[in-house]
């Protein structure tokens, strides 16, 4: 289901350190897509998993599951987070020295990003099939979990292996993940198509994500590509300069533009956000805390 279906209740408040791992499964009979658990951090909603087949995109609900199996398997690796938060750009600031998501672009196609692996001072994105930028989506996902208190968001796309079809970008993430998490480096690794989904499956039925099949290792940065894009506001995510921008990523400028401006801020991240643009000068609470 793409996850512009999906409707996110957000918590007030969550703990970024809570260890617990509360999953409601959504049974057949019930309408509703999603469903609030206890612990936002984590899984907050679990579409219903469907099985793995020969040829299906994959499901939020069987990406979402992956996910937390890695995370029980690997609980100092931060992030992992229900993927259904960023189809309302609300990932929360991805803790620990290394982090994982699988991250659904928008336009029905799941990535991987990951921060602490191999070139630790940057974000590195694993897409199975890249376009010729990232999208915009995907960058204030990256941005959201990035949290940087730079002024730019550098970000390196990964020379990996490209799908062969149209419906294994899910199988890829999740292998790509599963790589990372045990060490390995998926640009160097070729993986055995036919073979990734019979593999998915013993997994999810194991509870167990264990190293994809693969054949032989690819030369290193093949094909990576590094980019960088400006972020903005209190909450340092990109301004999502997008036609389908949401009204509230809004920015306006703040006008005083001291040391500690963040420039630019989101309408949803500050209640004193103007009405009209010609309003009388407004400050950031950076420069004018209030
Ligand atoms: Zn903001
Ligand atoms: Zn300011």
């Amino acid at each position: 289901m793409p996850e512009s279906d999906h409707e996110v209740a957000m918590e007030d408040s969550f703990s970024p350190t809570s260890p617990d791992l509360v999953v409601i499964p959504v049974e057949e009979n019930q309408s509703t897509t999603c469903m609030p658990i206890r612990d936002p951090y984590m899984l907050k909603f679990l579409d219903k998993v469907e099985p793995v087949i020969k040829n299906n995109w994959l499901d939020t609900g069987i990406v979402n599951l992956a996910m937390k199996i890695l995370k029980l398997q690997h609980p100092h690796i931060g992030g992992l987070y229900c993927s259904t938060l960023g189809g309302s750009l609300e990932f929360p600031g991805a803790t620990g020295q290394q982090w994982l998501q699988i991250v659904h672009d928008g336009a029905n196609h799941w990535l991987l990003i990951a921060k602490g692996f191999s070139l630790p001072e940057h974000v590195l994105v694993y897409d199975s099939s890249p376009g010729v930028n990232v999208r915009q989506h995907v960058l204030s996902c990256m941005a959201s979990l990035l949290q940087t208190p730079k002024r730019t968001m550098t970000y390196i796309v990964k020379g990996c292996q490209k799908q062969g079809n149209s419906f294994d970008c899910g199988v890829f993430a999740i292998a790509f993940a599963t790589s990372l998490a045990n060490g390995q480096d998926p640009s160097e690794i070729m993986y055995d198509p036919a073979k990734l989904r019979d593999h998915l499956r013993t997994c999810i039925d194991t509870e167990l994500l264990s190293p994809f099949p693969s054949t032989y290792c690819r030369p290193r940065n093949r094909g990576e590509k590094i980019q960088s894009t400006d972020v903005f506001c209190y909450c340092r995510r990109t301004d999502y300069a997008s036609d389908c921008k949401p009204a509230s990523l809004e920015m306006v400028a703040c006008d005083i533009r001291g040391s500690n401006c963040v420039l630019w801020v989101h309408k949803m991240c500050d209640d004193t956000f103007p009405v009209e643009s010609n309003d009388s000068e407004w400050y950031c609470k950076n420069c004018v805390p209030r």
